[in-house]
Formats: structure tokens, sequence, C-alpha cells
């Protein structure tokens, strides 16, 4: 069971947070919508109801959600999304691994932008484009 009061919270003590687990567009979006949330003369229950919809539209926002409900501080929760989620906000430009092909002195790369995607194999060479270690060490 959820507690509205803890839903409501967190809804408050998110909004430092949605730059980073959102595009600047969504964020943005994301908050205006909240405020419009609080600003109603809603019942608690009703805009804990509307709060856990609107987080639910996004999977980094929900799982920020869940998360905070299972009691993590605020503070914790992005670095724990992080490790297992490329977020769309701030943290993207660190996260776009480089591939090259294995073949010396060919200078074929690619860059991974999204895990869900797999190296294509040298467009010269045919052979799976393997990681650039040197370059993702950041
Ligand atoms: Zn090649």
């Amino acid at each position: 069971m959820i507690s509205q009061a803890s839903v409501l919270l967190a809804a408050k003590e998110i909004r430092p947070y949605l730059s980073e687990l959102l595009t600047a567009v969504d964020a943005k979006d994301m908050s205006q919508r909240l405020d419009l949330i609080f600003s109603t003369e809603l019942d608690p229950a009703l805009q804990s109801t509307e709060i856990q919809r609107l987080m639910s539209t996004a999977e980094t926002t929900q799982e920020w959600l869940k998360l905070y409900l299972e009691g993590k501080p605020s503070e914790q929760i992005l670095p724990i999304i992080r490790t297992y989620q490329p977020l769309p906000g701030k943290a993207k430009a660190i996260a776009s691994p480089r591939y090259r092909c294995p073949v010396a002195n060919c200078h074929q790369v690619w860059y991974r932008r999204d895990v869900e995607e797999t190296p294509p194999n040298c467009p010269i060479h045919d052979v799976p484009m393997v990681r650039d270690s040197k370059v993702t060490a950041k």
C-alpha cells in the first residue's frame, strides 16, 4: 500500500532531479504539470493518483518514484538509476561508447547511442566492430 503523503513528498523531492531524468523539454513539461496538480484543490488521494500517473509516463521518473517509495533517500536515487539506464538529461554526453574496426590501420568508427543497438560490421572489412576502451574510459 503506497502512502499518499509519500507520493506527495516524492513529487516535491524529485524537482531538482527532473533535468537529469528527462530531456529539457520533458522536464519543463513535467514540472508544469506538477505545479498544476498542486495548484488545484484536489483531494490528496486524487493528487497522489495524478502524480503517480504523471510519473509513470516516463520510465526514469517512474523508476525514481518506485525507489523513493521503497525508502531510498532522494539524493541516492539518481546514481542508482544511472547504473543501469542511460539518462536522457545531462548524463547523455558521457554515454556513447565508441566502437572501431579491429583491423589495424582501419579507421572506421561507430558510436553506440542506445544500449539496444548492436554494433555493425566494418563496412570495408565486414568484421564485427569492437569496443574501443581507450576512448570510453572516462
Ligand atoms: Zn575495417
